[in-house]
């Protein structure tokens, strides 16, 4: 059995994919002491430079991808107030909830043009389905679409300049030490950190009732038309100043909402409000890694001294990896009958992507489950031992 290892600041521990450690602190920790030290002051103009320099759109000086979430509603936000004028594009979830649909409607109020690509829904669920049970994500055409259609709606508005809101490298540690100054989004950075888990697109052809034009959209446009137009992938963070809590009371204060019940496997209320499907997905990362959504949480809100350590642990231990019996105000059937996929399936499909190591087993070597079902953690969150 193996010891989960943790940051000695936050909460991260040794197995979140690409998470590199220096020192016994973790690299979201590190790349959020360098932010301190960034000149904000040259960031505004920067930025404009770069956006006069690329405008080939008459109208629209960038694209914005949205999901109606906080951060988007705040990059949408920022913008208008800079000057500028974003078109708004989404890639709706998988299972978009009516509150998500409420805060997408919110952004055309606040004064943005807006447009929503959507996929073929049948062929989306047999994807679903396939990435669950092949590669344990059952999120898989989600995380690929909201990265692979705003860069497609670049190059048919012609808006070469797409502004995506905090880069993941420098926000949570995730990927190469280098990677965390990481300047632009592009086809290496989707295809290195895009949570594709191996799987590529050319392998849903595959999948029963799936064809090459099926799949326009979840390709990346050719190299050919990114470069005609010269797609650039920018992060606001660069420019200004992130803080994802801040822009929470920023979006709310143009009408963003936020759920009014507590969230199963986490700790917040105005996060992954606009997908059903986020609890799998959360409590897959918990069995498959051993933390979950509530340390994502927690890691930030300790970064930004809003919550101790101490007490954090407290409310990872009794939020993080909670089995999904629902989300929001859908049963986990409900949810999962959508893909034709049973709570047997899923069961079993869970063991098979958990790793037993990060659990405690009794003298068989079955799990010790919790009074929610799911499995115990293995070790004590103290344990720093690098
Ligand atoms: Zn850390």
């Amino acid at each position: 059995m193996n010891e989960l290892k943790y940051c000695k600041r936050c909460l991260y521990p040794s197995t979140k994919p690409d998470l590199w450690f220096k020192n016994g602190i973790c690299g979201a920790c590190h790349a959020f002491e360098r932010r301190l030290t960034y000149d904000w002051e040259n960031g505004p103009s920067v930025l404009r430079q770069i956006i006069s320099e690329n405008k080939i759109n008459p109208k629209y000086d960038c694209i914005v991808p949205v999901s109606g979430g906080k951060d988007s509603t705040y990059q949408a936000w920022k913008l208008l107030k800079e000057g500028y004028n974003p078109l708004c594009v989404t890639a709706p979830t998988d299972q978009l909830t009516p509150l998500g649909r409420q805060n997408i409607e919110n952004l055309k109020k606040i004064g943005c043009d807006y447009v929503e690509i959507s996929v073929n829904q049948s062929v989306r669920q047999k994807i679903n389905r396939y990435g669950f049970f092949n590669v344990g994500d059952i999120q898989w055409p989600e995380h690929l679409l909201i990265y692979t259609i705003p860069v497609h709606a670049a190059v048919l508005f012609k808006i070469p300049i797409i502004v995506w809101g905090e880069c993941p490298q420098r926000e949570y540690g995730a990927g190469k030490p280098e990677d965390a100054s990481l300047k632009y989004f592009d086809r290496r950075v989707l295809e290195e950190y895009g949570s594709l888990n191996g799987l590529r697109v050319s392998d849903l052809l595959m999948i029963d009732g799936v064809d090459e034009k099926d799949l326009y959209f979840y390709e990346y446009p050719s190299s050919d038309l990114v470069e005609e137009i010269g797609v650039k992938g920018l992060y606001l963070d660069n420019y200004f100043p992130w803080n994802g809590i801040a822009n929470v009371t920023i979006a709310q204060s143009v009408g963003f909402k936020t759920y009014d019940k507590p969230i199963l496997g986490t700790i917040a209320n105005y996060e992954n409000l606009d997908n059903y499907v986020h609890g799998i997905h959360d409590y897959l990362k918990y069995l498959k890694f051993g933390f979950s959504r509530a340390t994502d949480v927690a890691c930030n809100l300790i970064r930004r001294n809003l919550l101790s350590r101490t007490d954090a642990i407290e409310l990872v231990k009794q939020n993080d990896g909670v089995f999904p019996a629902y989300y929001m105000d859908k049963t986990l059937q409900e949810i999962l009958s959508i893909y034709n996929i049973s709570i047997d399936e899923f069961l079993a499909q869970c063991d098979e992507y958990t790793n037993y190591d990060l659990f405690v087993q009794d003298s068989c070597g079955e799990l010790v489950l919790r009074p929610d079902g799911s499995p115990t953690l293995n070790g004590d969150f103290n344990s720093i031992n690098f």
